[in-house]
């Protein structure tokens, strides 16, 4: 996304205010805690403490026990015997990973829409023209940003999209590109990448972008639908789920990458909702829009262009978008 966010709207209840601290909380979890409201909090402490492998008074998966009264063995990964003597499934390892290698996703359909088109640069005429999102025309689409030694959003989005479409492909999930860079050599429009989702009957679709704000702009923001019914806009069914869904993308992309919230949109929660976006006033499935990071901070513009980052951007987004779809 080029333009800086005007006329942040919110809709629904605040946020919750962060939860009071727990003693055994590290600053990680307080840190989530502070970013992730709600039921996704419950999932990412459970995810942060039994990953940690120790501590975890609620953890029932198998591990190393803490316990006098255990066993004497040496072997950290021993089961435990359960109540009918058999032995529960050695757990390899404790984060989410391990639970979804055996392809979760299957039957689910996510459709990932790449922001803008490298292409775009080239076909100014075609893109500019104006389509109908509902509340109002807007343009087909825009170039994007770029980083200032000119690695484009364009090129960022795509490899994105082709790195979490490997890992949910690998978890079973049928995945939909919204346009792969080269045919049209531009777009699609906004209101027909929004229509590739509907038409696909997505279970989950996602805008990959980077912002392009000033420097010092720091931080990741995923992008709620707003309640909108006007024309052929009316995303009041998908609020809710879509919220769902930005919340754990958010959740899980800070777990994974360290990326900071946003600190100049989204009051610290890294959660930005609006009514002005065409991708998702004419969705009627759920969808959010990440950008990442911003291209024109020199900070993030070192991990944006990064490979290994944009590794883990993408495992951090996929793992949010399985966490949804396993709930759905
Ligand atoms: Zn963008």
């Amino acid at each position: 996304m080029a333009a800086r966010v005007a006329g942040v709207s919110y809709v629904g209840p605040d946020f919750d205010p962060p939860q009071p601290r727990r003693p055994r909380r590290g600053p990680l979890t307080v840190a989530l805690a502070a970013l992730v409201p709600g039921a996704l909090l419950g999932w990412v402490v459970y995810e942060a403490v039994g990953g940690s492998g120790s501590s975890g008074s609620g953890s029932t998966t198998a591990g190393p026990r803490t316990s006098a009264a255990s066993p004497s063995t040496a072997e950290p990964w021993s089961a435990p015997a359960t109540d009918d003597g058999k032995q529960k499934s050695p757990s390899p390892s404790h984060t989410s990973r391990a639970s979804t290698a055996d392809g979760p996703l299957k039957g689910k359909v996510v459709v990932i829409d790449p922001g803008h088109n490298p292409g775009n640069f080239s076909h100014a005429a075609e893109i500019n023209r104006q389509v109908d999102i509902g509340t109002n025309k807007k343009e087909c689409d825009t170039t994007g940003t770029s980083t200032n030694a000119g690695y484009t959003e364009a090129r960022f989005s795509l490899d994105v999209a082709h790195r979490l479409r490997t890992i949910l492909e690998q978890q079973g999930a049928t995945v939909k590109l919204t346009h792969d860079g080269d045919s049209p050599p531009w777009g699609p429009c906004v209101d027909e990448r929004a229509r590739i989702g509907n038409t696909a009957h997505a279970d989950a679709a996602i805008s990959i972008h980077a912002d392009g704000s000033a420097e010092g702009d720091r931080g990741f923001h995923v992008i709620l639908p707003a309640s909108v019914h006007a024309g052929a806009a009316d995303t009041r069914p998908i609020v809710g789920p879509s919220r769902d869904l930005g919340e754990r993308v958010a959740g899980n992309f800070l777990r994974v990458t360290g990326e900071p919230p946003s600190n100049y949109v989204g009051k610290g929660t890294g959660l930005v909702t609006r009514q002005d976006l065409g991708g998702l006033n004419l969705s009627t499935v759920p969808k959010v829009f990440i950008e990442c990071g911003n291209m024109r901070d020199s900070k993030d513009a070192a991990l944006l262009t990064s490979g290994a980052w944009r590794q883990k951007a993408a495992q951090g987004i996929s793992e949010g978008i399985v966490s949804f779809l396993r709930e759905s």
